[in-house]
């Protein structure tokens, strides 16, 4: 560790081989397999050589999100359903634009990295033979998923950290990424460091700059919760697409952004049992008062509202596909056009769903089979939904008393939320990006495609984290950097960077909250679940003009606190432009609705007389899926010079790879190393 002074800045420079941005599951990961990669290779020490930098170590969507049961899909561990790799690969690529390879590979890597976890103490439940168990998730053809409970993914990062400490890397805290440090141009572009800000250190005079240098950057901030306004990630969960945009890395099926129901008060998934306990789903006005059983003009029979219900439990995140022929998703169409109309939405655990004047009452035995026999099975046949919740699942109550809110005692307010993004950024099979000797783990990666296995997601960021943890050790090596050749350039972008700050500090500049209020307002109304082309054009422009707006007049930040939300709204209104030029491009392509969101066209298929498009008046009508995009990966990469700021391109799909040696020529590529070129 050095300190430089630059443009009257002290900054402190730390070197480090390795450096990971984010302390999520993915980051813990992938730094605890860099340290047992390194001792394989007969490094002593490999915490003088791995680094982890993150926001907050509390933070991000593996320690703060869950649902009911959170989820982790592997390869099914069913002792008589047999499974394989390839199975699972095809249901990870099978709705398209997710490439061949890394699927395969995730599928693959799925056991070894579950029982890494086990072994790591996540108390992933077993039976009395030592199976792990099982059940199914939305889009799941198999029993592949299984929990630890509301808080898997928690479990996971805190488990990892564990053994991580075990070998003494540090973890820098509180450090807001501000910048990516580049060298070179094309394809000699290295991405050499990570300047933070210390957001407990700075104040006025002092910025309290840091500078990670690393050989090599592994990019694991998460995905950007917080550029939607209606949003289930959790409070803080910035990530650093912007900033990746700006360093050069290519964006990759980034409009694939998953909405669901959750609840808002505390953000949490109400999926699985939530709904399978079959709630009563009611609106009130903004008040609270004139309650309304909302959903009951829309279903024909209480069995087929209750049903639907249910089946909103497994089926989770909102699907174009599931609403025609009232199946689910129309569910959270309805709890959408209700709060558009400025009522609220609620699940009210302690009574069953209540009908209209010509619906049956609620009865279990008028389900349809699906749902009867499902809650037959598990024994949840008790008079009301909070009882059937406590039968099946105790946990998913406790989580919501832990944080203040009584499921027995008050109702819990829910909206069609931001909850995932599928896309990200371009990796290959080792999880490299387009920039040599930098990493994109996590749900940062843009791995998954159009739709995806509930629970794989986290699977994607530990085998990711591992494959790319095996790359750098095997072909980047150990060593610590040495920039000195690059000062001119690193001197540059440094000052730069602190001057920049000035322009942060002008009261003429904008207000940081209101950037950031903005963004949100536009991204949840045209890069939401609802798109039209039209209106997603004239959002592009106007994020265009903000952002433009920004490098002209800067933002008027009084103090430290300030100074941070305006490096956040800055490169989450460059985010935000990125996220919409995808959107526009894959419209104009004629996408249609596909994956988490609709496409609105006069032309399209009606969902129902009275869900009415606001901006018309009339019926809303959805685009049915192109197919034929799904062979292709709509790619976005940053372009100062382009109006939009941005270039797409469709990138053809990778395939997975078929070939298979004999034992002894594998082996001979292993010892000499041939896997990490082929
Ligand atoms: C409500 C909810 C329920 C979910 N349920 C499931 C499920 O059941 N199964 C499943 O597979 N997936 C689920 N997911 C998705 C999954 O939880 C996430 O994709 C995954 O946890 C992301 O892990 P990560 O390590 O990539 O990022 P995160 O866990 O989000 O960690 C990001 C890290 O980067 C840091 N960071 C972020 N921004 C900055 C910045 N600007 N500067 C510095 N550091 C920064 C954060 O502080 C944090 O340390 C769910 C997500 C949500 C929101």
């Amino acid at each position: 560790m050095e300190t430089r002074q630059i443009a009257n800045q002290a900054i402190t420079l730390h070197r480090y081989n390795t450096v990971i941005v984010g302390a999520g599951a993915a980051g813990m990961n992938c730094a605890v397999h860099l340290c047992q990669f390194m001792e394989k290779k007969g490094i002593a020490n490999p915490k003088e050589r791995i680094a982890v930098v993150t926001a907050g170590l509390g933070l991000g969507a593996s320690r703060m999100s869950g649902s009911d049961k959170q989820t982790y899909y592997k390869i099914g561990t069913s002792p008589d359903v047999a499974d394989s790799a390839e199975e699972f690969a095809k249901s990870l690529t099978a709705a398209g634009c997710c490439h061949g390879d890394s699927a395969l590979i995730e599928a693959i890597g799925s056991l070894r990295e579950f029982y890494h976890l086990v072994q790591a103490g996540v108390p992933f439940p077993t039976d009395s033979t030592g199976t792990f168990i099982g059940y199914k998730t939305d889009h799941d053809p198999y029993e592949r998923a299984t929990s630890a409970g509301p808080k898997t993914s928690r479990f996971m990062s805190q488990c990892l950290q564990k053994q991580l400490e075990r070998y003494g890397v540090k973890i820098y805290d509180a450090q807001e990424v501000a910048h990516l440090l580049t060298v070179g141009t094309g394809e000699s572009k290295r991405i050499i460091g990570v300047v933070t800000v210390d957001k407990k250190n700075a104040d006025e005079s002092n910025r309290a700059i840091n500078v990670f240098f690393g050989a090599n950057i592994v990019l694991a901030a998460g995905g950007p919760g917080e550029l939607f306004k209606t949003t289930v990630y959790p409070k803080g969960q910035l990530g650093i697409h912007g900033l990746a945009f700006k360093a050069g890395l290519i964006g990759a099926n980034l409009t694939e952004s998953q909405f669901g129901l959750a609840s808002i008060k505390f953000r949490w998934n109400v999926s699985g049992t939530y709904m399978q306990a079959i709630p009563r789903i009611f609106s009130t006005d903004s008040e609270g008062k004139d309650e309304k059983e909302f959903l009951t003009d829309f279903f024909p029979s209480m069995s087929k509202m209750a049903t639907n219900i249910f089946l909103k439990g497994y089926q989770w995140p909102f699907d174009p596909q599931r609403i025609k022929n009232l199946q689910s998703s129309l569910v959270d169409i309805l709890v959408f056009n209700e709060t558009q109309k400025g009522r609220r939405v609620y699940m009210d655990f302690l009574h069953n769903p209540i009908g209209s004047d010509s619906m049956d009452e609620f009865d279990i035995d008028d389900l349809e089979p699906e749902a009867k026999e499902y809650l037959q099975k598990a024994g949840a046949l008790q008079k009301t939904p909070i009882e059937r919740l406590a039968h099946m699942n105790t946990p998913a109550i406790e989580i919501y008393k832990e944080n203040g809110i009584d499921l027995y005692s008050e109702p819990l307010e829910i909206a069609v939320c931001a909850q995932h993004n599928n896309g990200g950024f371009a990796v290959d099979k080792w999880w490299q990006s387009n920039i040599p000797q930098t990493f994109i783990i996590g749900e940062m990666a843009g791995t998954h495609g159009v739709k995806r296995p509930g629970g794989s997601a986290l699977n994607a960021g530990q085998t990711g984290g591992l494959r790319a943890a095996e790359y750098i050790v095997n072909v980047y090596g150990c060593e610590l950097p040495d920039y000195s050749d690059k000062q001119p350039e690193i001197d540059k972008q440094l000052s730069d960077i602190v001057n920049g700050f000035e322009l942060y500090t002008s009261s003429s500049g904008l207000e940081p909250e209101d950037v950031l209020e903005e963004v949100r307002s536009r991204m949840t109304a045209s890069g939401g679940h609802i798109r039209e082309l039209n209106d997603a054009q004239k959002a592009l422009k106007e994020a265009v003009k903000l952002y433009k707006g920004i490098q002209q007049k800067g933002f008027n930040s009084k103090d430290t606190k300030a100074l941070i939300t305006a490096i956040q709204a800055e490169h989450l209104a460059l985010a935000s432009v990125g996220y919409l030029k995808a959107v526009v491009e894959l419209l104009k392509q004629g996408s249609g609705a596909r994956g988490s969101h609709l496409v609105l066209s006069e032309d399209g298929i009606e969902i129902h007389p009275d869900v009415i498009d606001k901006a018309t008046g009339k019926p809303l009508r959805f685009k049915p899926e192109n197919e034929s995009l799904r062979s292709t990966v709509l790619q976005v990469e940053y372009d100062e010079s382009s109006p939009d700021l941005f270039q797409c391109r469709n990138i053809k799909l990778r395939p997975a790879p078929t070939d298979r040696k004999a034992f002894e020529p594998a082996w001979q590529d292993y010892r000499e190393g041939k896997i990490y070129s082929s």
